[in-house]
């Protein structure tokens, strides 16, 4: 029998999510730009911690592993092959690993970094789950510091191609002001509209918005619907050029949404 994997917010900075991904008494952590935070949940929880994970090098998501370390040393810390020395299992495109007796697969998805990786893991007992860092956000995605927009687009494309039930997990609350652009893309999408009164309630009540459900970003994410007329359109009339591809119109949306 598998024991389902138990998902927490830890919240950081201002905006960030730290996952604690639970089972028995143990956790992984995901991210952890500040070790403080951390640090009080494991406490707080009577979690021990078995693993730390990585998406990407910045700051905010591995300027806590050095400290985490000198509390629990030993500790594996998986992640991209980046500078970042507190790394010390670097992996790859399509390698596997064993978290709390979960099997995760990993994902290049260069873009936001080109050291960007995700981590998705299903079964036939539980939801299936990507930590995806700052890659795709719940109504967006990363801004491109590092990759092309042609290598977002294939990201993006790879992430999408997973199961429709799979809950999302990001690393930041963008979900209002990234919905607030995709509502200027596409003003008569419905399932948009009721999405952002849905995300106001929730964030009045002081809830995070994500995890959000692929199935829900493919019908209301505009960096996931650049091949409908919709969205194609609305970057056509906002850049005042005729796109002939995908790669333009997602190119046109991110700088778009760079400038909002
Ligand atoms: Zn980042």
């Amino acid at each position: 029998m598998t024991i389902m994997l138990s998902i927490s917010p830890i919240y950081a900075f201002s905006d960030n999510y730290i996952w604690c991904v639970a089972r028995d008494r143990q956790a992984v952590i995901v991210d952890p730009g500040d070790a403080a935070p951390v640090l009080e949940h494991l406490k707080e929880t009577g979690l021990s911690l078995s693993a730390i994970i990585i998406t990407h090098h910045h700051f905010d998501h591995v300027g806590g592993i050095e400290l985490l370390l000198k509390e629990y040393p030993n500790t594996p810390v998986y992640g991209p092959q980046n500078q970042c020395e507190s790394i010390n299992h670097r992996l790859k495109h399509n390698d596997s690993l064993t978290l709390l007796g979960h099997t995760f697969t990993v994902l290049a998805v260069p873009g936001h970094t080109l050291d960007h990786i995700a981590y998705f893991h299903a079964d036939s007992n539980s939801t299936p789950v990507l930590f995806c860092g700052d890659t795709l956000f719940a109504g967006g995605c990363g801004r491109l510091f590092e990759g092309t927009p042609e290598q977002m687009l294939n990201s993006l494309q790879l992430i999408q191609a997973l199961p429709a039930d799979t809950n999302i997990y990001c690393a930041h609350e963008y979900t209002l002001s990234n919905l607030k652009f995709a509502l200027a893309v596409e003003p008569q999408n419905q399932d948009l509209q009721a999405r952002i009164a849905s995300a106001k309630s929730t964030r009045e009540a002081n809830l995070p918005t994500v995890p959000s459900q692929m199935a829900l970003e493919l019908l209301t994410n505009p960096f996931l619907r650049t091949e409908y007329s919709t969205v194609e359109h609305s970057v056509a009339t906002h850049t005042g050029l005729k796109h002939r591809n995908q790669k333009d119109i997602f190119a046109g949306l991110r700088k778009w949404k760079d400038d909002f």
